[in-house]
């Protein structure tokens, strides 16, 4: 298996686990601080960088690298996934159709109309080094008859993807080791027939690499472990996966153990805004070994809760955060209580940090 991906804006060391930079930022921290916690590459939305600051505000901002202040790798993702969240849960705010995605975006009168091709275009145009075909995501519990459908769409709206792909480079004269990575997602929820028939399709089309695409989790919260390792094995071993969406810890490392490299989840930095905060079980030494079995070795530490108040103790004995080494869970929870913005701040560094750590230990 592939253990660098070599991109536009440096190498990525598999595992890597990318913060979701939705709209172009990790909520509450800068590119300087995602640095210095070691993240690699982020995840940022074409379809939310769209509507804003809009695509003409990043092109006079010099693409997404200039703007945002980050010089390594970015990952964009399509918009499926958010026409996925938005308009499968509520219809008033779009549909879905053959030839792509109509968003009516709540309290705006205008209709946006994401295509496989503008979606390509928008990606390029920011100057992404890896970008992703728009697809149909489905829920994992949805009917067959509409899993069917999801593939279909998906396998041709990937078709399209990598046609606009090619001849954008071939337009833009890009020589291809300048060219970003393209990738497919594979859909099909639990149907491994439908999972079989979307992976061959996508390989004959012909990508970088490919994502697991659809909800990965099922009504209890438990990883799909079953669906997602056959769907790793039904693309040959020498092209990377990415877990689109999967980034808790532990289905990070489930994950990885399955074959794929790349990961992203808004729920490390979500969790950290909210006080929940990563570290290993007291007196585990955390090694590749043990990491990669099923024992339970995350703990949550809530440094918001009370009991934390004269705690001296780092959130985390061994994290080299800049956190950890200079503040007491203590202090956090001084600044929690004060209602004081650096709180957010300081706990989404330690998450990224514990997330970075980690995958520097399952190398
Ligand atoms: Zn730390």
């Amino acid at each position: 298996m592939t253990s660098t991906l070599h991109l536009q804006h440096g190498n990525l060391q598999l595992p890597v686990y990318m913060p979701d930079s939705t709209q172009a930022v990790v909520r509450s921290v800068d590119s300087i601080d995602l640095e210095s916690v070691k993240i690699q590459s982020v995840v940022m939305n074409a379809f939310h960088l769209m509507q804003h600051p809009g695509s003409m505000t990043v092109q006079s901002l010099g693409g997404l690298h200039r703007m945002s202040g980050w010089t390594r790798p970015i990952v964009t993702d399509s918009g499926g996934f958010q026409a996925y969240s938005l308009i499968r849960q509520n219809p008033k705010y779009g549909r879905l159709g053959n030839d792509g995605i109509i968003f009516q975006p709540e309290g705006s009168t205008r209709k946006i109309n994401l295509t496989p091709e503008k979606s390509i275009q928008l990606q390029v145009g920011f100057g992404a080094d890896i970008v992703i075909c728009l697809d149909d995501c489905t829920d994992v519990e949805a009917s067959r008859a509409e899993q069917e459908t999801s593939i279909k769409r998906t396998i041709s709206w990937a078709r399209r993807s990598r046609k606009e792909f090619d001849r954008l480079m071939e337009q833009k004269k890009i020589p291809q080791e300048n060219r970003p990575l393209i990738f497919g997602v594979i859909q099909g929820g639990a149907e491994e027939d439908l999972r079989q028939e979307c992976a061959s399709a996508l390989l004959d089309i012909g990508f970088d690499g490919f994502g697991y695409g659809g909800w990965p989790i099922d009504t209890a919260g438990a990883l799909l472990e079953d669906i997602i390792g056959l769907t790793r094995r039904l693309v040959p071993t020498q092209f990377p996966m990415h877990a689109l969406g999967i980034g808790h810890p532990l289905n990070l490392a489930a994950c990885w153990r399955l074959g794929y490299g790349l990961f992203d989840c808004a729920m490390p930095t979500r969790d950290a805004r909210h006080g929940r905060l990563y570290a290993f079980e007291d007196g585990y030494s955390p090694e590749k070994q043990s990491l990669m079995t099923t024992v339970n070795w995350l703990d949550y530490i809530y440094c918001t809760d009370d009991r934390f108040m004269r705690d001296s103790r780092p959130i985390s004995e061994g994290c080299d955060c800049p956190v950890c080494t200079r503040y007491s869970r203590g202090y956090l929870h001084h600044l929690f209580k004060i209602g004081d913005s650096s709180f957010q701040r300081l706990a989404t560094l330690h998450n990224l940090r514990f997330m970075t750590r980690l995958c520097e230990l399952l190398a």
